[in-house]
């Protein structure tokens, strides 16, 4: 056989075994439009070669054009173009203040003394809060996704994290042991991902990000948040593939609530620790007792970059993450945030936007919010529909494409979209194409 059939058929047999190993792995991921394409793909792409072969095996030249074909593609695919947009970060250094949170918001209720107070400091957020305020309660009859037995079973993990938010801090051991700051961070960082993290990251703590006042929580509602510490632990939980994919029902709820609730164990535990080394530590979780805001610190520490749907949007697991924190004045070694496409993508992409069906995430431009361009969620929309439904929807993460499991395949893609944007480009197509543009609920 003359060398450049032989490149012809072996490019054909992998391309066909590439596409039917996609097929595999979409029918275990339960994705029957994806198995099904993949299938016609398959059957398409082995008939189009042997037809061409058979028409054109006299000609070398005209053998060699697919196979070239097929290794541009792969070329442009994976060949790094440097045209990744970093986020543009111009801090004013303005703080936020957690009472203005729609959490904490939502918490007021007519007749206690933070809704006076803080309607008649902020009455442009009055009308539509207490709009808020009329929808059924998140895992409380008359959410649509209620179930007398789930829903209360949630809550009471939800209750758990809340009874953690008071063991955040503690006592200080008066022995401060003298520690190398890479062997601790190595040692913490080891210590995080066995209690079940599953990827984790150091970033300085930058004061913008840290809360101006108490917005809910154990701490005295309006008190001055004071967090001078210097570095922040960041860790993120995968939220499980499958529980994700049940969304907008209770399964996505519980499963974020029991991630929730670990992340809330890892940080009091790592918090405590760093204490008994004789250093302040902080633990930061739901409930609430963040003092931080966590997504943009998780950026900072190289965990992923923000996205359009407003979730951090992780380099293995997309959006399917619930982040922790400890922040600490031991002296650790930091991590550098990581920009792997996500703007590029985002801004092309917009499967999130489409698909939420409150019309919380926008279609439009990024807007400077003190400083950072983002796009900016509307937060108030989205609550409302989670009080609606009974549960956190979690649409928006669902269909994500960086919600894909991290298997092989989806791994090498990731790499691609990473690296070029040619790859975006196409994998947005596909995207739709496999798994298709709308999902069904
Ligand atoms: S769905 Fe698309 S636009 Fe939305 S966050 Fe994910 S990648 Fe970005
Ligand atoms: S959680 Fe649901 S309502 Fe909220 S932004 Fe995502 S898709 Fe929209």
């Amino acid at each position: 056989m003359h060398p450049i059939e032989l490149i012809y058929v072996a490019t054909g047999i992998i391309l066909c075994a590439a596409v039917l190993a996609f097929a595999v792995s979409s029918y275990f991921e339960k994705k029957t439009k994806a198995f099904m394409v993949a299938l016609i793909f398959t059957a398409a792409i082995s008939a189009v070669w042997l037809a061409y072969y058979h028409i054109f095996s006299f000609s070398m030249i005209m053998l060699s054009i697919p196979p070239a074909f097929v290794i541009t593609f792969a070329f442009l695919f994976f060949a790094p173009d440097g045209r990744i947009s970093a986020i543009e970060i111009d801090n004013s250094g303005e703080r936020v203040d957690e009472r203005d949170v729609m959490f904490a918001r939502e918490e007021y209720e007519p007749g206690d003394s933070r809704y006076d107070a803080y309607y008649s400091a902020k009455p442009e957020y009055k009308e539509i809060d207490d709009a808020i305020r009329e929808l059924p309660r998140f895992l409380e009859p008359g959410g649509k996704y209620y179930d007398p037995i789930r829903s209360p079973y949630i809550d009471s993990i939800f209750h758990s994290v809340r009874y953690l938010t008071t063991r955040v801090d503690g006592e200080i051991s008066p022995e401060r042991k003298a520690i190398e700051p890479a062997e601790i961070t190595e040692t913490l960082k080891h210590a995080i991902m066995k209690m079940g993290a599953d990827d984790v990251g150091i970033a300085p703590l930058r004061q913008e990000y840290v809360y101006s006042h108490v917005g809910r929580g154990p701490q005295k509602w309006g008190s001055e948040i004071f967090n001078n510490h210097k570095y922040a632990i960041m860790f993120a939980l995968e939220m499980d593939y499958e529980h994700v994919e049940s969304a907008p029902d209770l399964t996505i709820t519980e499963e974020s609530a029991s991630k929730y609730l670990q992340g809330a164990l890892i940080s009091v535990e790592i918090a405590r620790h760093i204490r008994n080394l004789g250093y302040s530590a902080r633990a930061h979780i739901a409930g609430s007792n963040y003092q931080i805001m966590l997504p943009p610190v998780a950026y900072d520490a190289g965990l992923g970059e923000p996205g359009r749907l407003g979730y951090l949007i992780s380099p293995r697991f997309g959006p399917r993450i619930r982040l922790g924190a400890v922040t600490t004045d031991l002296s650790l070694t930091t991590d550098k945030p990581k920009n792997f496409g996500v703007q590029d993508f985002c801004e092309k992409c917009l499967k999130c936007a489409v698909n939420c069906p409150s019309g919380a995430i926008p279609y439009k431009e990024k807007v400077s919010v003190r400083g950072v361009k983002k796009w900016q969620l509307n937060i108030e929309k989205c609550i409302s529909y989670w009080r609606i439904l009974g549960t956190d929807c979690g649409l928006c993460m669902k269909v994500c494409p960086y919600s894909h499991p991290p298997t092989l395949f989806h791994n090498i893609v990731r790499k691609g979209i990473g690296r070029s944007a040619f790859a975006r480009g196409i994998s947005i197509q596909a995207d739709d194409l496999f798994y298709g543009r709308k999902a069904r609920f």
